[in-house]
């Protein structure tokens, strides 16, 4: 049996779609990239979605538009992709690093309020979503992520790379905060090869993506051949990106958004299974929900091997790829990357939580088309090794 980490399904539409693109004539962004931004807003309750060639590319359309710059601070947490803070840096602001909580992976509303009682100059905090759960953004008495970042004049970027579809008692994931932003890379929960999706209800912050997305200019190529005005007339209001979504990739998005939450219940499934047969383990801990599970993305299904476990996490590793399993590790925190340990003069003393998690964190194939009997043998064979 050889089970990947990841096997994306493209059984729906997708063919359909592109073939309709192809035979348009008109491959880069144009109507079938608006039909994906207007159906992907209305699915997470977003009046504005703007579509992009990454979540990368979201989440520094993001910044910039929130005024992030030069010197300021951005709050984010350790345990995440290096994307969560690079784009930080594309702004030249500084990123202050955040410890988790251990049983979550996630930030809580207690890390962020230390954070910013230490630091009163921060513009900005990206909160991730790690694994597919929100993490807390709300409560009834403001006492959330975003409520005490509103108190302190901070601006919310949620980095929902792994939460989609995803929701809370405050709805769904992209319903709150200032920005959100989705990944549709090739092993995110839904797929357009390579793309993502900026969403907000603030419609300056929709037209300021907007502009910044495709150079700067003023009037899309789509609108300037669609529209009755001058086809070749266009401004440009500031030094934009290159960073538009084609109608190739928004074709098999608009397919796979038609399946979404087909493919949300299917990892619900795997991950109810492994945790009735992994639960029993003293030797590892499994990441504890703190959402129930139809709000659940379950993008992934990390574990935390215990250091008293008779087998490390890295030999674990190999052993199951000798099984034919693949595994990956969610994250090497960004505390222990060269650059920003370098220039940050970060010490894992700071980061105890992540430490903990990180040591012994591996996530396991949770994917659509992996059968209950695939799930079965992972779990057998972690119980072999871990027991
Ligand atoms: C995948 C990922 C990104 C980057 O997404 P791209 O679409 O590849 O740019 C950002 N943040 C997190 C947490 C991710 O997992």
């Amino acid at each position: 049996m050889r089970i990947p980490f990841f096997r994306p399904s493209l059984d729906g539409n997708e063919y359909r779609y592109l073939e309709e693109v192809l035979a348009s004539g008109w491959l880069n962004t144009a109507g079938k990239t608006a039909e994906f931004e207007k159906r992907f807003g209305d699915f997470v309750g977003s009046e504005y979605a703007m579509a992009v060639n990454s979540c990368t590319a979201a989440l520094h359309l993001a910044l910039d538009a929130l005024g992030v710059g030069a010197g300021d601070k951005v709050l984010v947490p350790s345990l995440t992709f290096t994307a969560s803070a690079e784009v930080i840096r594309y702004l030249g602001a500084d990123p202050v690093f955040l410890d988790i909580d251990y049983a979550t992976g996630l930030l809580t509303p207690g890390i962020v309020e230390e954070a910013l009682n230490q630091h009163a100059d921060v513009k900005a905090c990206i909160v991730v979503h790690y694994g597919g759960q929100s993490a807390c953004m709300t409560t009834p008495d403001d006492r959330g992520i975003v409520d005490l970042c509103k108190k302190a004049g901070v601006r919310t970027v949620i980095d929902a790379a792994h939460a989609f579809p995803a929701s809370d008692n405050y709805g769904m994931v992209g319903s709150i905060g200032d920005i959100t932003c989705f990944s549709f890379y090739a092993n995110k929960c839904i797929t357009t090869a390579e793309g993502g999706m900026a969403v907000t209800g603030n419609s300056d912050l929709a037209a300021r993506i907007r502009l910044m997305r495709m150079h700067g200019i003023d009037r899309d190529v789509w609108d300037r051949f669609t529209s009755k005005s001058a086809k070749w007339e266009y401004d440009v209001a500031a030094p934009g990106f290159k960073y538009n979504l084609s109608d190739i990739s928004s074709a098999i998005g608009l397919a796979q958004l038609e399946r979404a939450e087909f493919f949300r219940c299917e990892r619900a499934r795997c991950a109810h299974l492994y945790q009735s047969l992994l639960s029993k383990l003293e030797t590892i801990d499994l990441v504890e929900p703190r959402v129930r599970s139809d709000q659940h993305a379950w993008h992934l299904f990390p574990i935390v091997v215990r250091c008293g476990a008779p087998i490390s996490r890295n030999e674990l590793i190999e052993r199951l790829a000798e099984d034919g399993i693949g595994t990956s590790v969610h994250y090497k925190p960004l505390h222990r990357m060269t650059y920003y340990r370098e220039t940050y003069h970060l010490e894992e003393v700071d980061f105890p939580m992540t430490e903990r998690f990180w040591t012994g964190c591996l996530s396991l194939p949770i994917y659509p088309c992996l059968s209950d009997e695939h799930v079965e043998f992972v779990a057998s064979r972690l119980v072999h090794y871990l027991t």
